[in-house]
């Protein structure tokens, strides 16, 4: 099952709702909107869908979705952008939702909303799935580094390509992620690979462990960058400090930082919401926030008695998705099973319309 979206730059969305965030609240609200024949296009910081279960834990048994008995967290991510295959949903990956407006004026409601990178679209609707904020990958503290990022300081999403080939690469970190990064580097031609890290044991599996010592061109270094020397936008030396040792300079064109993520609220706490410490406030029958026609659901939405899994996530997006789709278009929308209703199943694909 390849089911797995693509991110790519500055395309036009025309879609009803935008939802911003693609872990297991949003594409499930995706598919609760496909349902009500509502069209989505879901914003992720990440450059690819799952949210936390993703990024945080995507070999990790789960217990607790309903009939499921267990499944990874890789694995409930395909099965549920398996189940939105039925709507032409669109991907905004890789960017992140920076601001949104209403729209004034305008007969239908609406808003603009804002990614990043200034484009802006309309909708009828957002949904906020954010979860605990806009993954965002952590970087080393190092000022000389900053001007060298996206040109030869990368992260694993993005660094692993054949333009490592006969270069000197430096891969930051110390958990598998790291060493999975530093092989993958190796196999990719890379003149030389040394994998550094803070401490002296690495925050890996006994498999990952295995894997690195049976490459010994890939080189241990232990200690912290400082400083870095470079040339325009070329990356030439990395200085290293280790405990009670000098300082020690080490060529290098590329480093690779693979430091983990780490989760920013970001403008979200900007946005005018009325907000629960760093949960936004909704209603608990529709889910809507204390903005018009912006609702909020899974980890990101608080009202009583709020628990943060998915099982939670689930019955939210459903909330929120009647409540858009009778906001959307104007009145009660009908209550349809789907083992029952031929427009529900045509839908679906399942049936022909
Ligand atoms: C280690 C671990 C184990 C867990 N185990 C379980 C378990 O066994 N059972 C269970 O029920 N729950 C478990 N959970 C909790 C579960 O993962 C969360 O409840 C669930 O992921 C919440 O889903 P979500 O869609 O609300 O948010 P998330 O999964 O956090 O997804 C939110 C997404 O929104 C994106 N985003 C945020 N802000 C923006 C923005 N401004 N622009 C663009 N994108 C944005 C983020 O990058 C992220 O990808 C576990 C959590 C962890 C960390």
């Amino acid at each position: 099952m390849n089911t797995t979206p693509q991110s790519h730059a500055a395309p036009a969305y025309s879609a009803d709702v935008m939802v911003v965030g693609a872990g297991p609240a949003g594409l499930f609200t995706v598919f609760e909107l496909g349902l009500l024949g509502l069209s989505a296009v879901v914003v992720d910081a990440l450059p690819k869908p799952g949210g936390q279960l993703a990024a945080l834990y995507p070999d990790k048994p789960i217990y607790d979705v309903p009939a499921l008995r267990q499944c990874t967290g890789h694995e409930l991510v395909q099965r549920l952008l398996d189940q939105i295959q039925p709507f032409a949903t669109q991907w905004a990956l890789g960017q992140a939702v920076t601001a949104f407006a209403p729209l004034e004026g305008e007969s239908t409601p609406g808003l603009q909303v804002q990614l990043g990178n200034a484009l802006t679209h309309r909708v009828k609707a957002l949904v906020i799935a954010a979860g605990v904020g806009a993954f965002a990958h952590r970087q080393l503290e190092c000022p000389d580094l900053a001007p060298l990022r996206g040109l030869s300081v990368l992260t694993a999403d993005a660094g692993l390509t054949p333009a490592l080939e006969g270069r000197r690469v430096v891969v930051a970190g110390g958990d598998e992620v790291a060493i999975d990064t530093a092989l993958a580097a190796q196999a990719l031609g890379a003149a030389s690979v040394h994998l550094l890290h803070r401490r002296e044991a690495l925050d890996a599996t006994d498999d990952a462990l295995g894997r690195l010592a049976a490459t010994p061109s890939v080189v241990r270094l232990i200690g912290q960058i400082t400083q870095a020397q470079r040339q325009g936008d070329a990356l030439k030396g990395l200085c290293i400090s280790r405990a009670g040792q000098a300082d020690v300079w080490h060529q290098a064109d590329v480093l690779i930082e693979c430091l983990g993520l780490l989760p920013q609220l970001g403008p979200l706490a900007e946005w005018g919401l009325a907000m629960h410490k760093k949960q936004i406030r909704v209603s608990p029958e529709h889910m809507a926030t204390s903005v018009a026609n912006v609702y909020a659901v899974g980890d990101m939405a608080h009202y009583p008695g709020k628990r943060k899994l998915i099982v939670s996530a689930f019955h939210e997006a459903t909330l929120a998705a009647y409540a858009v789709a009778e906001r959307v278009l104007g009145g009660a929308v009908p209550f349809e099973y789907t083992t029952a209703s031929a427009r529900l199943q045509a839908r679906l694909g399942v049936v022909k319309a």
